[in-house]
């Protein structure tokens, strides 16, 4: 299992999380930041837990992110 994480409020809603990762992440039309799809927020970071096929496209997330508020732990 993996654990991804991010600062939401930081987010600059420049879109790269989801080019690499569409099938975990969305824009918001309503604010215009990201949405990590499922994700639970505490203390205004969210996090959701996913299987290991997750990690790359979740990585790949982490390193486009410009603002690098994007983590991804293996549990
Ligand atoms: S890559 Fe980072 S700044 Fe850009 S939308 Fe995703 S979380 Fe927000």
């Amino acid at each position: 299992m993996i654990v991804v994480s991010y600062k939401r409020k930081k987010c600059i809603g420049c879109n790269y999380c989801v080019e690499q990762a569409a099938e975990y992440w969305r824009m918001s039309k309503k604010d215009g930041k990201c949405v990590l799809l499922g994700a639970i927020e505490k203390k205004g970071i969210l996090t959701k837990r996913m299987e290991n096929e997750a990690f790359e496209p979740n990585e790949a997330a982490a390193k486009a992110c410009p603002v690098n508020i994007i983590k991804v732990k293996q549990i």
